[in-house]
């Protein structure tokens, strides 16, 4: 018999509608995005085309209205998204995705009228593609330590600097960036402002594609400013506030990071549970040996464990609790149990498991970047332990 090592979870949270989305998206991954797996990998990058196809299936208009050719549904149905997206051999696939509609197209809802009518219909259609350059070469953990400065200057500000590691840094044609306007700021997060930045303009600049060691089809660049004039219409929200509405949005963007991490967690139980199965070893299968069985029990129950947690705080958030200590420590939890899951994966695959040609050992370098991105497992524990004892030097004592 074959091993089920399917995750019965959020039955009282997805409706009808999500599961038949998440069928929709499904045959769409299957049908149009994995044929392509060592195309777009070896390309470094995804086509146009697939961002127009996601567009027209309405996938990247789930979170804006109607008058910006969105369904404006609710949360679940990008949690569906980031969690179908994941299951392919496109590496990096989701988060490019996710990127573009969850992680920097949206902070334009805190724009101006003018700004959302001029962006959001092409960021629904697919025709732009949006990323969010928030770290420099200088540090990504301390945000507030960001040297990109915006100056004002009659009716634009005149922005300077650099940003390292952006996703969709090369494909993009709308980035938002994260800068100073504040050199002298009372406290060290107030003075910092978002801006919609076009990257055809005058002084933007985009280095080569950064080489990763995964996550192969999701572009990744630096960029670089050079007295770069942006119109001050283009400011998000108000000049100085932007740490409010980035603390905010990574809130988001960390929730649905951990759908596509226990997706990939999901992925490589599947496939490892088949290849254990399959494999004989002393004229028995890998997975008849105890020891196997148990490691796999052991890595469907901590899945199991990690979902039910997911869908628990993702409830709690949709309804409007504040949540930052559980968001972090979902984040920290399903990030780094896909790193550990995948050790323990390439393991059971044996020496076939370091072999570009099984999924596993791709899976094993895209998952690196799980407890890295969005806010690394160190600064999700520093998160927490403010957030149980107001700061970690008062929890010390
Ligand atoms: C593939 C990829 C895609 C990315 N995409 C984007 C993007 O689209 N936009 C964007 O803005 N950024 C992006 N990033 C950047 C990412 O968010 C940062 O890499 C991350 O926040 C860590 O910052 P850093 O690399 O500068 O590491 P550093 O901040 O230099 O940290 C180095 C080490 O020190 C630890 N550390 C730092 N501070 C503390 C502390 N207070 N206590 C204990 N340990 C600490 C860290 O945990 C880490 O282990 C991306 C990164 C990668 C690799």
């Amino acid at each position: 018999m074959k091993l089920n090592t399917t995750i019965v979870a959020g039955e009282q949270l997805f409706t009808a509608d999500h599961e038949a989305f998440r069928d929709q998206v499904r045959r769409f991954v299957r049908e149009r995005v994995e044929p392509h797996a060592e195309e777009w990998n070896a390309a470094g990058m995804l086509p146009r085309s697939i961002w127009i196809e996601m567009g027209e299936l309405g996938f990247l208009g789930t979170a804006y209205a109607e008058c910006f050719g969105g369904s404006d549904v609710d949360l679940l149905y990008s949690v569906v998204l980031a969690e179908e997206l994941t299951k392919t051999r496109v590496s990096g696939f989701s988060f490019a995705v996710c990127n573009h509609k969850d992680m920097s197209s949206n902070y334009m809802l805190d724009a101006s009228q003018e700004i959302q009518d001029k962006y959001l219909p092409r960021v629904v259609s697919g025709e732009l593609i949006c990323g969010f350059a928030l770290t420099e070469p200088s540090g990504g953990s301390d945000v507030a330590a960001i040297r990109t400065s915006a100056v004002r200057d009659d009716s634009d500000f005149v922005i300077n600097g650099q940003k390292v590691f952006i996703t969709n840094g090369i494909s993009a044609d709308l980035i938002i960036v994260v800068a100073r306007t504040d050199p002298k700021p009372a406290r060290p997060h107030e003075g910092i402002s978002l801006f919609a930045v076009e990257t055809t303009t005058s002084g933007f600049r985009k280095g080569a594609p950064l080489q990763k060691m995964g996550n192969r089809a999701s572009d990744t660049a630096e960029l670089f400013f050079e007295d770069m004039r942006v119109p001050a219409a283009n400011l998000i929200g108000e000049e100085g506030k932007g740490w409010g509405l980035i603390m905010a949005d990574l809130g988001i963007e960390r929730l649905l990071s951990c759908g596509i991490y226990i997706s990939a967690c999901e992925e490589m139980l599947r496939i490892t549970a088949d290849y254990a199965q399959n494999r004989k070893v002393f004229g028995r299968s890998v997975s008849e040996f105890q020891v196997n069985a148990h490691k796999l029990a052991e890595m469907y129950t901590e899945v199991t464990l990690a979902k039910v947690f997911f869908y628990d705080v993702l409830r709690r958030y949709m309804a409007g609790e504040n949540l930052i200590k559980e968001i972090s420590m979902i984040k920290y939890i399903a990030s780094d149990l896909a790193n550990k899951i995948a050790y323990a994966c390439v393991s059971l695959h044996g020496g076939w498991g370091y072999m570009k040609e099984y999924a596993i050992s791709q899976w094993f370098t895209d998952v690196r970047l799980f407890n890295i991105g969005a806010g690394t497992s160190e600064i999700m524990k520093e998160i927490i332990v403010k957030q149980l004892f107001g700061s970690p030097e008062k929890a010390q004592k």
